[in-house]
């Protein structure tokens, strides 16, 4: 039996006339990676920002670890950690300046050296926030949601415009976070990804969720359903291809 960590229900958000989020409802799991699929514009972010406090909801009911959205926002905010857009650094500060900030903005002491360790950033700790690529930038943001500790980890694309290297070396970090007992909430628009990290997934569109299983079962689905693929596949895809020609090693370190 699983703990549920987040519920939501019948959650609703309208921007004036426009519905964006049509009363939703969904649970996550304590412990699971939690994949919201969609779309743009199906109301995935959306629906993490209220969750995440940072947007008013127009109604229904969202409890955060047995936290009332309504009566304990503040609470919610200490135990969740939420990947800011990365043009929420500072450009010229180094890594370790930056990690410092943030210690300070949470109040929490944080070993600085070792928080980077975890993102594979040791070497990069002199260097400043926009010397750094994409795939390290990404990394970087991604440590400092973790300086507060906590239960819960929301990551909206953090993949979106990573090399194949860099997404793969973004799945082992994730997979980490995981392992140490964090719940991840991810959104993402490659399902591969979805299918290699994702426990379950929920696929929203035009502001509903139109299904909500592990990857497995959904395909399992598909394939009683009759579907068939329309061509034979083949063993290797282009993605394959790549990845053989130019390995899996990093290449911005
Ligand atoms: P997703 O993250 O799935 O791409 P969003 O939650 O960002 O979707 O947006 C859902 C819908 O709500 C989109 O049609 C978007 O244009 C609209 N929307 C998002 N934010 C606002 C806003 N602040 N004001 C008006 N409409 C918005
Ligand atoms: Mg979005």
């Amino acid at each position: 039996m699983q703990n549920t960590i987040i519920s939501v229900k019948n959650l609703k958000k309208n921007y004036g006339v426009f519905e964006a989020v049509k009363g939703i409802s969904f649970d996550v799991f304590e412990g699971e990676i939690f994949g919201l699929l969609g779309p743009n514009g199906a109301g995935k972010s959306t629906t993490l920002e209220i969750i995440e406090t940072l947007r008013q909801k127009t109604s229904g009911e969202v409890m955060v670890n047995g936290l009332n959205l309504d009566k304990e926002p503040d609470s919610i905010k200490k135990i969740i950690g939420v990947q800011l857009q990365t043009s929420g650094f500072y450009p010229g500060l180094n890594l370790l300046e930056l990690i410092a900030l943030f210690s300070g903005l949470y109040n929490q002491p944080v070993a600085p050296m070792e928080l980077l360790k975890l993102v594979n950033l040791e070497d990069k700790a002199k260097s400043k926030y926009k010397e750094m690529s994409g795939g390290q930038k990404q990394r970087f943001s991604i440590a400092t949601t973790l300086i507060n500790k906590p239960k819960i980890v929301f990551l909206d694309e953090p993949t979106t415009g990573l090399d194949p290297q860099a997404r793969r070396n973004l799945w082992e970090l994730i997979k980490s976070i995981r392992k140490e007992g964090t719940t991840v909430i991810i959104t993402t628009h490659y399902m591969d990804e979805a299918e290699q990290l994702c426990d379950r997934i929920a696929i929203m569109d035009e502001g509903k969720i139109i299904a909500l299983a592990s990857p497995d079962k959904m395909i399992d689905d598909l394939v009683a359903s009759g579907f068939e693929k329309p061509k034979p596949v083949k063993s290797a895809n282009l993605e394959d291809v790549f990845i053989n020609l130019t390995g899996k090693e990093m290449r911005d370190e």
